[in-house]
This record gives C-alpha cells, sequence and structure tokens, in this order.
C-alpha cells in the first residue's frame, strides 16, 4: 500500500506538466481546456493502473508524449475519408455510395446560400420539400407520386404504418429479409402495428398460399426484394405482375420493398438481371420503395413511388416529419436523378455506377500502374509484390451472387505479418482498407479512384516509417 502511495506521489501534477516546453507549444496552438482535460485523463488512468498493481509508475516525458498524441488526436476529424481498396462498390461501412460532382456541388450551394426548401416560387409562399424532386422521380420512373424519406428502412416502417397499421400484412417466408444493422422485415412490422402474416416455406411460396391465407383483417400483400441473399435449386417465387393481379382482385394494397434502387438493365451490360424500378411500376405494384445510396449511387434516402391516394396518406401521416430528408440529401437526390435522364451520362458520372461497369482491361492497366508505383518506392527485400485477377462484389445488399471480374495487388511483406501491415495501412492518414488473402494483403483497384494511385505508395511508406 505504502509503495503505491508513493508511486503515486510521484505522478507529475497537472500544472508541473503545463510547464513542459512541449505542452507549452501545443498551448499555443491547441484550446487549453482540451489539453487540461486530456492532461487530468491520462493522469487519472495512470493513477488506476498504479492502484491495480498494473504500473511501477510513469516517466513525465512519458506523459507528455502521451498528452501530445492525444491532443493531436482530438484535433483531428473522427470520421474522415478512407481510401477503399477492398473493391466491395457500395460498402456499407465505407460510407456506401460516393457522389456524382454535380450532387457534390448542389449540396455546397444549398449549404453556402438560402434557397427555396420549402418555398414556392412562383406563388411566393408555402412550399413542400418533395415537390422539387416529385416530378422528376414520377417521369424517370412512370409512378403517379413520389415521396422520399431518411433511408429505406423509414421508408418500409411508414408505407406499413400508413397503410397496414392493426391490418395484416401477408409475405413470404423466403423474403423475411435481414439487412445488417438489425434490420429484419419481422421486427420491423411489428413496431408499424402492422401484423404479419408469413405464408408458404423458405425455399417456396405459390400464389395460392397467398390467396389462402387472405382475410378481412388483410390490408396488404408485401413483396421484398432478397438483396443481400440468393435462394437457390427447387424454388419458386410468385412473379410480381402474378401478386398484383392477386391483390387487385381483392382490392389489396400491394407493396414492393425493392432494396437497390436500380435504373439499369444490367443484362444489356453483360450481367446478371436486377429487377428495374420502372419495371417494377409497371407491373402494376401500388407502392413501392428503395434506398437512395445503394445502386442508385445518391444519397443516404429512402423513396417511395406509388399511386397518388396511397402516397398522399404516407405524406400526411404524422411520423412522416420524424422521418422528412434535409436539404442537403434532397439537393443530393435531385442531381443524381436529373444524371438518370440519359443512361450513358448516368453510367459516365455516378461513381457508383462507373465502379461497377469499369472494364476488366481498364481495372488491368490501373493494376500495373498502381504495382509500378509501389515497386518504386518499396523495398523488394522487404515486400513479394504481382498483380492477379481476382473479383470484387457490389455489396450494400445488391446482387449478391454477382461477382466482378477484377485485378488486385498482392502485397506479401518479408518481414513483418500481414496481420501487422493490414493494421498499420489502418492507422494512416488516410487509413487505406484493404482485404488479407492468403497471406498477402490485397489491393481491389476497382474502388480506387484514379487520383488515389500515387496516395497509395506513400500511405504504405508511411505506415511503414
Ligand atoms: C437495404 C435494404 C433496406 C434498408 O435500406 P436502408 O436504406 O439501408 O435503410 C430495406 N429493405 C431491403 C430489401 C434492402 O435491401
Amino acid at each position: 500500500m505504502e509503495k503505491k502511495q508513493s508511486l503515486l506521489r510521484a505522478l507529475p501534477s497537472v500544472d508541473e506538466l503545463l510547464k513542459e516546453k512541449a505542452i507549452l507549444n501545443l498551448l499555443s496552438q491547441k484550446p487549453r481546456q482540451l489539453i487540461v482535460n486530456t492532461i487530468r485523463t491520462i493522469l487519472e488512468k495512470e493513477r488506476e493502473k498504479i492502484l491495480k498493481g498494473k504500473s511501477q509508475g510513469v516517466h513525465k516525458d512519458n506523459v507528455v508524449n502521451q498528452v501530445v498524441s492525444e491532443v493531436e488526436r482530438k484535433g483531428k476529424n473522427q470520421l474522415c475519408r478512407v481510401i477503399n481498396a477492398t473493391g466491395v462498390v457500395v460498402h456499407t461501412n465505407l460510407g456506401r455510395s460516393l457522389l456524382a460532382k454535380e450532387a457534390i456541388a448542389h449540396i455546397v450551394e444549398v449549404a453556402q446560400y438560402y434557397n427555396n426548401l420549402e418555398y414556392d416560387l412562383q406563388q411566393g409562399r408555402r412550399g413542400m420539400r418533395y415537390s422539387h424532386i416529385e416530378g422528376l422521380l414520377c417521369e424517370l420512373t412512370g409512378a403517379e407520386a413520389a415521396m422520399v424519406v431518411n433511408n429505406n428502412a423509414g421508408a418500409v416502417f411508414l408505407v406499413l404504418n400508413t397503410l397496414a397499421y392493426g391490418k395484416k400484412v401477408i409475405i413470404s417466408r423466403g423474403q423475411l429479409i435481414e439487412i445488417g444493422g438489425s434490420f429484419r422485415i419481422p421486427d420491423v412490422m411489428t413496431r408499424s402495428g402492422a401484423i404479419l402474416k408469413e405464408v408458404g416455406t423458405t425455399n417456396r411460396t405459390h400464389l395460392y398460399d397467398y390467396e389462402d391465407a387472405i382475410d378481412e383483417e388483410t390490408a396488404m400483400l408485401m413483396k421484398a426484394h432478397t438483396s443481400n441473399y440468393k435462394i437457390i435449386g427447387f424454388t419458386k417465387e410468385v412473379p410480381l405482375k402474378e401478386l398484383v393481379n392477386l391483390g387487385h382482385q381483392y382490392k389489396l394494397i400491394v407493396y414492393e420493398d425493392l432494396g437497390s434502387g436500380n435504373f439499369i438493365n444490367f443484362p444489356k451490360y453483360g450481367l446478371e438481371k436486377e429487377p428495374t424500378v420502372p419495371e417494377v411500376v409497371a407491373a402494376g405494384v401500388d407502392i413501392v420503395s428503395f434506398s437512395g445510396d445503394k445502386l442508385l449511387g445518391g444519397p443516404q434516402a429512402g423513396i417511395i413511388l406509388g399511386k397518388e391516394e396511397y402516397i398522399e396518406k404516407i405524406k400526411r401521416n404524422p411520423l412522416n416529419r420524424a422521418l422528412r430528408i434535409d436539404k442537403f440529401t434532397l439537393a443530393a437526390l435531385e442531381s443524381t436523378l436529373k444524371l438518370y435522364r440519359d443512361e450513358k451520362t448516368a453510367l459516365r458520372e455516378i461513381p457508383t455506377l462507373k465502379f461497377i461497369f469499369t472494364p476488366p482491361e481498364v481495372l488491368r492497366r490501373r493494376a500495373r500502374r498502381l504495382c509500378r508505383h509501389l515497386k518504386k518506392s518499396l523495398d523488394n527485400k522487404e515486400f513479394a509484390l504481382k498483380v492477379d485477377a481476382d473479383v470484387s462484389k457490389v455489396g450494400g445488399g445488391a446482387l449478391p451472387g454477382l461477382t466482378l471480374p477484377t485485378y488486385v495487388i498482392k502485397i506479401k511483406p518479408k518481414r513483418m505479418s500481414v496481420v501487422r501491415l493490414e493494421r498499420e495501412l489502418r492507422a494512416t492518414e488516410p487509413p487505406l482498407i484493404g482485404r488479407i488473402e492468403d497471406e498477402a494483403l490485397c489491393l481491389d483497384v476497382r474502388t480506387i479512384q484514379d487520383e488515389e494511385i500515387k496516395l497509395v505508395p506513400e500511405i504504405i511508406k508511411r505506415a511503414l516509417g
């Protein structure tokens, strides 16, 4: 006990530390309160270590170093840019879709200046925030009416809460999806006040399964796009068109949670089919909802399209206010959607689409270029480098079965473990996120932007230095 007391007494005091040269230097650059609080926190931790018998005291210089690096860390933005070398285009952990230049410029404009968010410039009075994009959404999809909320999870909730509160919603057992981050159809349904009526089996659901389940309490037939898994083998799913016919025969609302908002005919470009929004609308659904930041390549948003009478009800739901989008989302969404008026423009300007459709030949050249840069800056006694063919995933709950041919750089460290290399690269500025595959760090060039290629060797060098 006495030993601990003397160790505690030996710790430097706050006042003492504030007189240290490195701290004085820090005081001339950073807020005093931040520095004092940081010193206190660090001293408190050192005290605890001593009391738990885990420390034999700490030198003043060590404390000073801790304070300097902690204050510097706090000065940086915690939400920061990273280099995505995973090849996963719509990576939910890395911010999903990058925005097109037009969308970014539009966000900056409404951030910097007042705008007509809820002002009708023609009438000179209060307007509706959705009015700016409703026409555009209808034009692009053929829907009667449209609105937008915070994200697709919010959209699903609001649709069910508005149109099926206290009523039954029939859905196939094969479509009771969970999306990462705790979005589960059955749970959202319960919270919305709708009553889940699951029909069929995991692999097979027939039209008669839906029909047999319809009773007076039923309000809706729902379909959820299985956007992050596939059921293969002996399967049967009811085509949307048939579900629509059944629903309308019984005067029920037919709703599809489409997940990803896709407008591109994938098979035309040699890729697997992913339903498009206009197709789903044309099939006659009453309501369809999807995300703004998955395949659509826009900002986080939940887009709801459908028959005017239902959209009007959804707009009037008081919960709508709690889920509403802000001016930045609206700006980015409008600009992104406008690019879809011309498919070629969309494929060229929307990063998510551009990355998905980058030809393997271009990726191979990019990988070779990066490899050349790396060979120039890294010591070949320390690393083995090679370019290899591999596959990337679209990610973000879209096209679960699809792999895209790509090229990766494989970096095999000779004098450290690959696990350590991967960790060091996550600690650089900006962090570089790759994946480990057969003892090598793999950098997939699909999601590395051209202007980032030169940064990669610098980052790796810094991480090792
Ligand atoms: C992604 C997804 C959601 C959730 O959308 P967010 O925009 O992430 O809230 C809901 N349903 C399906 C089918 C999805 O794929």
